[in-house]
């Protein structure tokens, strides 16, 4: 059977996201071509809707992945097999978030700041025409809150509106222990070639590092033309694909993913896409504190039903300004949850590394089901669910089990590895 190659890419998609063994793809050969065609209309952003916000919106191509997931399920209970499949964050964690921070200024002059001034409190303010204090450049305090909690974060530096090089060491320190310093690309770098070749130029003139992560300033973004500038210059990952007007899915998935190219290949570069930005809270939604606290709450608890990745963007130089001072209460608030909190390079690295696991299922002529798994990458965890109670897991090699539940004549486990090993069931 000849697929198309949008399906083939939809149903590689399906299979990464869950992350079940590799061979087994073609499970999903069946699946209807009006669901691939939604998939695939979603993860290219063409299904575009910024007119109309919905406080419970959930990302629709998400909950094709939890659908493909219980096929995948049925077709293992119905074969008498166990369902095994990678855990989709490290340690077995719930779901993720990526920290991270536009810097569209680091200085304004005291006129500029005359003109700002109630966007500030009355001490800060002070101190910010007397020039004690620079109001714009908060990088050395984010760090220090998100330090409390042990989390890191990606900076992206608009270096063709600013110089930063006078920052380049705290900069430098800064991506060594652990924080990102990558690329906000300027106006006109989503569909002009030489204008981001130009805004790489700079970054790496004023800093002295190649950027492998970036974000587009504005969000503007031309679906393919972009990812094409960006993959020429081997970035990593680009997170601006999101809504400016309001929070949301705009690619149906909060996931990393790796977007097609114009024949549907899968790219190399990954796309984390973005779901919420701060000025999409106070500026175009006009909400007072109190509201945008509650609406990240629920996107909180949204990815995490989903096991999704929460992609948030807090500008740099709005840590002081009234409203924008909620980011510590934020991390307070994720601190109590089981998720990965981390940079937008952290989370991508995982998500390749994550790739790179391979699981394997066999049939043993001794134990009937035997599962191989390679590659394995530091914090992976294997979840399995058998539905045979009267047959136990067994390890061989560096694993161990970490949780282990029964419900509904399933047993559900959660293996956290090591090192490759391979797992028995009889
Ligand atoms: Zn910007």
């Amino acid at each position: 059977m000849s697929l198309s190659k949008t399906k083939e890419y939809v149903i590689q998609f399906l299979a990464e996201s869950i992350g079940i063994p590799n061979e087994l793809e073609h499970i999903y050969e069946d699946i209807p071509d009006d669901i691939i065609e939604q998939i695939s209309v979603g993860l290219t952003g063409n299904d575009i809707e910024t007119e109309e916000f919905d406080y419970d919106s959930a990302p629709e191509v998400d909950e094709f992945i939890i659908w493909a997931q219980e096929i995948y399920e049925e077709l293992c209970r119905d074969n008498n097999i166990p369902a095994i499949w990678k855990s989709r964050w490290p340690n077995g964690n719930k779901f993720a978030v990526a920290l991270t921070h536009d810097s569209d200024s680091i200085e304004v002059t005291k006129e500029h700041l005359q003109e700002v001034k109630e966007r500030f409190d009355e001490k800060d303010l002070e101190e910010g025409l007397s020039k004690k204090k620079n109001l714009y450049w908060n990088v050395e305090r984010i760090k220090e809150i998100e330090n409390k909690f042990a989390f890191k974060s990606s900076f992206y530096f608009l270096t063709s509106e600013y110089n930063v090089s006078k920052y380049k060491d705290i900069l430098n320190q800064l991506n060594k222990e652990g924080w990102e310093i990558g690329l906000h690309a300027g106006f006109e770098t989503h569909d002009s070639e030489d204008k981001m070749n130009q805004d790489i130029d700079e970054f790496k003139r004023q800093l002295g590092i190649q950027p492998i992560g970036v974000r587009e300033h504005y969000l503007q973004f031309d679906y393919h033309n972009t990812f094409n500038f960006l993959e020429k210059n081997h970035f990593v990952y680009d997170t601006s694909l999101g809504f400016r007007e309001h929070p949301g899915f705009l690619l149906g998935t909060s996931l990393p993913f790796n977007p097609p190219n114009e024949n549907w290949e899968k790219r190399n570069i990954l796309e984390l896409p973005l779901i919420i930005m701060d000025t999409s809270l106070w500026g175009y939604m006009k909400l007072d504190e109190d509201e945008g606290m509650k609406l990240i709450e629920n996107y909180i608890l949204n990815i995490r039903k989903f096991g999704g990745l929460l992609t948030l963007l807090w500008h740099q130089e709005a840590f002081l300004m009234k409203k924008g001072n909620i980011y510590p209460k934020i991390l307070e608030r994720l601190s109590k949850e089981e998720c990965f909190v981390s940079s937008g390079i952290a989370i991508a690295e995982w998500w390749n590394a994550r790739s790179d696991v391979t699981i394997s299922v066999k049939e043993d002529s001794e134990k009937g089901w035997k599962c191989t798994i390679k590659n394995v990458v530091k914090g992976i965890c294997i979840e399995m669910k058998n539905f045979d109670m009267t047959k136990e897991v067994s390890i061989n090699g560096k694993g161990r089990i970490i949780n282990k539940s029964e419900a509904d004549g399933e047993i559900y486990y959660m293996i956290e590895l090591e090192g490759d090993c391979e797992l028995f069931y009889g």
